[in-house]
């Protein structure tokens, strides 16, 4: 069933938007007694870990003292966050790989190493996030890589595969593909995931375009993990204004499904403006992710960076303080908990600072830029130099987060 309604995006016209069907479709997420079971489990997975790293019982347990508390601290509470269950793994993040894995045992040997350094081997990033194509066909507002895009590539397929083969090498839990659009490059994503093997998860950062019932199945027989579709907005007219794509929001909807489907990960990434904070708006978004059945959603700030240069957008204290109450209400409040887990960056960020900038999460941009983040382009080396071999990886040094310090 669809509606048409006034078209924002082209004034005096109409858009055809689809109906939800009024059945909601459950989210993955695991009953409360399975996740203090899986917790049990987890925490003995440290615990083995740990006394493998520093065989010394004490050292071990000081060290995941020590993570325990960083996570909560992280979270925002002392209680077991919610987690969701795809595939027979359980997902705590689309950041964290899934447990239980040989990636998720080195995801935890690697955060022990940051806290109490030992010798077993570790990973140089937990996330390397990289743009493989500057080709994109919308207008997003808030688009970061907007001075980059739709130029000639910079690389090639065969040249991302090095690249990723590369990082993998040195240790990477995970890729997170971007763009651009990154599925107008259908084969050569699936060339890279597969090309790649099963050591690392591989996560699609998309707007939904061209995220069919065949290619999501596509992505999933590569190899890939889960995709992170962009919807800023729950009402279909104002999300398509902010993407500058009458169909941006239709895309969003079938993305979604087909992925489900083809059991990969979900997630919803949004985009949350100054105009968009309101209880009654975060609510409505939570009830339409609710209704999707996605796993995770990601809030994601305005920076002034790409399309926003110069632009007022940064939020204010009161924005980001009805945010924060908004993210612990619903990931720790018993009655939402057939919610999707939601992630918040910016609130671990202005308590402990940045995991990205370069020492957990690194940033390559579609100019072939390596920088601290997303929103952060430092543009401190060129990928170009790894490829050749003149810059090694283990010489990329951005030294953290410019924006976030840590305290
Ligand atoms: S934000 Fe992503 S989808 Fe939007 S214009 Fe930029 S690259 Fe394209």
């Amino acid at each position: 069933m669809a509606k048409q309604t006034a078209s924002l995006y082209n004034p005096g016209e109409t858009e055809i938007v689809p109906r939800l069907n009024r059945k909601t479709t459950p989210v993955p997420v695991v009953s409360r007694w399975e996740r203090r079971w899986v917790d049990i489990r987890v925490k003995f997975t440290f615990l083995l870990t740990a006394l493998q790293c520093y065989r010394s019982p004490l050292k071990a347990i000081a060290t995941i003292r020590k993570l325990l508390q960083f996570r909560q601290a992280m979270n925002g509470r002392k209680e077991i966050r919610r987690c969701i269950k795809a595939g027979g793994k359980y997902y705590f993040s689309v950041y964290i790989p899934g447990y239980p894995s040989a990636l998720f045992n080195r995801y935890i040997r690697t955060e022990l190493n940051y806290i109490t350094p030992h010798k077993q081997p570790v990973n140089r990033l937990q996330v390397l996030q990289l743009a493989i194509t500057n080709r994109c066909p919308l207008k997003c507002e808030h688009c970061f890589e907007w001075n980059n895009l739709n130029r000639e590539e910079i690389f090639s397929t065969e040249q991302l595969v090095q690249l990723v083969k590369k990082f993998s090498a040195e240790g990477c839990a995970q890729f997170h593909l971007t763009g651009g659009e990154p599925m107008v490059k259908l084969a050569r994503l699936t060339e890279i995931i597969s090309q790649a093997g099963l050591l690392h998860e591989f996560y699609i950062l998309s707007s939904g375009l061209n995220i069919t019932e065949e290619n999501a199945l596509r992505l999933k027989e590569a190899g890939a993990t889960g995709v992170i579709i962009s919807l800023d907005h729950f009402d279909p007219v104002l999300h398509n204004l902010f993407r500058g794509s009458a169909q941006a929001y239709n895309h969003v909807v079938a993305a979604i499904s087909n992925a489900r489907r083809a059991g990969l990960v979900t997630a919803l990434s949004l985009c949350a403006t100054r105009s968009f904070i309101t209880q009654a708006n975060l609510w409505s978004y939570a009830n339409l992710a609710r209704k999707l059945g996605v796993c995770f959603v990601q809030v994601l700030e305005p920076k002034a960076v790409g399309h926003y240069q110069d632009q007022p957008v940064v939020l204010t204290a009161a924005e980001t303080a009805l945010l924060e109450k908004f993210y612990l209400e619903i990931n720790f409040n018993h009655n939402c908990r057939d919610y999707p887990v939601f992630l918040y960056h910016g609130y671990h960020q202005r308590r402990l600072g940045c995991l990205s900038g370069g020492e957990r999460i690194l940033y390559i941009d579609s100019a072939g830029h390596i920088d601290a983040c997303p929103f952060c382009q430092t543009k401190s080396y060129e990928a170009a130099a790894v490829i050749s071999g003149r810059l090694l990886i283990k010489d990329i040094k951005i030294g953290g987060c410019p924006a976030y310090k840590k305290p």
